[in-house]
């Protein structure tokens, strides 16, 4: 890893891009963290983890309009960009890309990226559209960057099977680290739209990991996937005051429904509360 003294930061993907020719003409490794910012402590481990195992670290920081469908919280999104910068630069980054929407989307010649089969569960049921959108930036920051490594965040799980398939089918060159979730003291998985949730809201939350280690511990014991995502979902909508989006226990990384033999298993969920929708998820192995 280099030492750099200064902070660096751009918003052109020009200076971007002549930043990781640089680096490359210095044969030195690009590590990159694509974020949409209001940065916690599971983007700063992706960072962490970036800065072991990278000579250089890139981390985007760029909320995403094509990826918030019509009346998603795009708007409500929460933004710090000076913080921001700061706190990835404490954590090891060596630049950060912070472009506008403008310089990343100056027009639209119409093509997209269609997911296909993956993006039709789990959060892509209920958000048309979102893993397009997702597929997109992905494409066009790795363009800009040209990482060696991306590191990828596990709590996005379904995310992060469709861009690891993406990677694979299209022969992306850039490999793909997976990186844990990282959670707060009472379990609730970090995410910037946890400063959405009310008092009462914060409270209730920890309950959504609380019930799926509950429902490892049901399918370990061979309860059915239909009994299962029933207990999941009875159990926040009791508990909770959030509306459960939807509840589902799948092979992983495929996301097929699971058959007797099947042993790498996610269980995921997505709550709406009143201004935040939060997802969670494991990612296991069945014994036996
Ligand atoms: P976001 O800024 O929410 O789009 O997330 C950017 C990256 O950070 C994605 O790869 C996420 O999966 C990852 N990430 C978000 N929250 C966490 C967390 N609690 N633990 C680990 N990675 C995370």
């Amino acid at each position: 890893m280099i030492e750099r003294a200064s902070m660096q930061y751009t918003t052109s993907i020009k200076k971007m891009m002549s930043w990781q020719k640089e680096m490359k003409a210095l044969g030195l490794t690009i590590g990159f963290v694509p974020t949409m910012g209001f940065l916690h402590e599971g983007h700063l481990k992706l960072i962490e983890e970036a800065k072991k195992s990278s000579d250089c670290v890139a981390v985007s920081i760029f909320v995403n309009p094509t990826q918030f469908g019509p009346g998603e919280d795009f708007e409500a999104y929460p933004r710090r960009l000076d913080a921001d910068i700061r706190l990835a630069t404490e954590a090891g980054a060596d630049i950060v890309f912070c472009p506008e929407v403008k310089e990343m989307y100056p027009v639209d010649g119409g093509i997209r990226i269609v997911p296909g089969k993956l993006a039709k569960k789990m959060c892509g049921a209920s958000r048309p559209g979102h893993f397009d959108g997702v597929l997109k930036v992905v494409l066009k920051l790795v363009n800009i960057v040209q990482p060696d490594t991306v590191f990828f965040g596990m709590k996005d799980a379904q995310q992060l099977a469709i861009i690891e398939t993406f990677f694979r089918d299209f022969n992306c060159p850039a490999t793909i680290v997976r990186v844990p979730t990282v959670r707060d003291e009472d379990g609730l998985a970090k995410s910037s739209r946890n400063v959405n949730l009310s008092t009462d809201e914060r409270e209730d939350a920890p309950i959504i990991f609380e019930t799926l280690k509950h429902a490892e511990v049901l399918v370990q014991e061979g309860v059915t996937k239909e009994a299962v995502e029933k207990f999941v979902s009875d159990t926040l909508d009791n508990k909770t005051s959030g509306k459960v989006d939807y509840v589902s226990l799948l092979t992983y990384p495929d996301l097929e429904a699971p058959t007797e033999t099947s042993n790498d298993l996610i269980i995921a969920c997505a709550v709406q509360f009143t201004k935040a929708r939060l997802i969670d998820n494991i990612i296991f192995k069945r014994e036996g």
